[in-house]
């Protein structure tokens, strides 16, 4: 992926960082939460952040001003939304804890079940909370197996050869989430597979959920398109939808900021830093991808660096990327798009330290989230 220009005080901000941080630029997550509220207007939709993608609470009465509110992979991501936003919470799991539900109705407005047994055991003891069910359309769009829950074996979802002939009392949505960084397109032929096969439940349904996966802050994004759907399925139905994107919401609105500590080559030249791919971006290994760098260049950049990292891991690299200028031992790494699956996912592998979490805010002051250190390590094993 292209890196996107960083303005030269910007730059200056993030490399005067102490290394390696985290860094959510508030400018760009405010324009994506404008993109996500236009859609919520003009089409009567309700946007939730995944939070599974992002949860810097710290960021959350900001979110919360834009959109609807969350959803939530269980209990403990549901009592984040409940404290540090306080708006709508959602919550999906493929199954839930006994002991949990009390709480969960108590704190979210909708409850979504993934099987005709978790919900059997389950919502008699749901007072509150509206509850749904999680469809499976069996409609791929795409070509991830792990991220593909229409895929053979997927645990995820009701098939339509499940469903009763007349849904259970307590039922008021469906939910589905099939996508994964797609379009309005993949949206839209996911949309007619799901209604062809399950519209006839619909009389009985006050929402449906879409899930998460569009792409919907991407340059590319066919804005219209989905606004246009959201409409049908208000006018046609009368269901008021919910989107959950969790890349959307923070899409390039991060960066990771590191220091080269050492090069050495074998075969290649190699940059060591400080920052880890698979301590603080572990899908950089897991999905592929490399995430783009500031600086690189891959048609004009005449240095070649693999981006690696201070871990005993072989396979601990961020990627192969092409610099304009040389890179020096001291010198700054700039990881862009490093808000969506990264701070969630830290973990502290090899002893490795959590990157500290910053503000950049869009008069360029920064404000300190959070600093982590040596405690942070010890004290989860112990
Ligand atoms: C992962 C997930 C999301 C968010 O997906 P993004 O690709 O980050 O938009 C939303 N809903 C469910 C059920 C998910 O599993």
């Amino acid at each position: 992926m292209r890196p996107h220009p960083i303005e030269p005080e910007k730059l200056k901000v993030l490399e005067s960082l102490p290394t390696p941080s985290f860094v959510i630029d508030e400018g760009r997550l405010i324009s994506n939460l404008k993109t996500l509220s236009e859609v919520q207007q003009l089409s009567g939709c309700k946007v939730l952040l995944a939070q599974k993608c992002f949860s810097t609470f710290a960021m959350y009465p900001l979110i919360g001003r834009y959109i609807a509110g969350t959803v939530a992979s269980g209990i403990y991501e549901a009592r984040l939304s409940h404290e540090e936003m306080g708006k709508e919470n959602h919550v999906f799991a493929p199954a839930y804890k006994p002991e949990d539900i009390e709480e969960l109705d108590n704190i979210c407005g909708h409850i979504v079940f993934n099987s005709w047994r978790q919900y059997g055991l389950h919502s008699p003891r749901c007072k509150n909370a509206s509850l749904g069910i999680r469809i499976n359309p069996e409609f791929s769009t795409q070509n991830h197996a792990i991220y593909d829950p229409c895929s053979h074996g997927s645990r995820l979802g009701v098939r339509i050869s499940q469903m009763p002939d007349d849904l259970p009392e307590r039922i008021e949505g469906f939910h589905f989430h099939t996508l994964c960084e797609q379009g309005a397109d993949d949206l839209e032929r996911t949309f007619m597979a799901f209604e062809s096969k399950f519209k006839k439940y619909f009389p009985k349904l006050k929402w449906l959920n879409l899930g998460g996966g569009h792409y919907i802050t991407h340059e590319d994004y066919d804005r219209g398109k989905l606004v246009s759907l959201l409409n049908y399925i208000k006018d046609q139905y009368g269901l008021q939808t919910y989107l959950e994107p969790g890349e959307a919401v923070v899409l390039n609105s991060g960066y990771l900021v590191s220091e080269v500590l050492d090069k050495v080559s074998n075969g290649i030249e190699i940059l060591i830093l400080d920052a880890s791919a698979a301590c603080h971006c572990p899908d950089a290994i897991e999905m592929p991808f490399a995430p783009p760098v500031y600086g690189t260049d891959e048609d004009n950049g005449k240095y070649h660096y693999r981006l690696s990292s201070m871990t005993c891991l072989a396979g601990d690299k961020f990627g192969d990327y092409d610099f304009i200028e040389p890179k020096e031992i001291t010198d700054k790494v700039v990881f862009e798009d490093m808000a969506l699956y990264t701070m969630v996912k830290t973990n502290t592998f090899n002893g490795m330290s959590l990157p500290g979490i910053y503000v950049l805010k869009e008069d360029l002051s920064v404000e300190t989230v959070k600093k982590f250190g040596y405690g942070d390590f010890k004290n989860r094993l112990g």
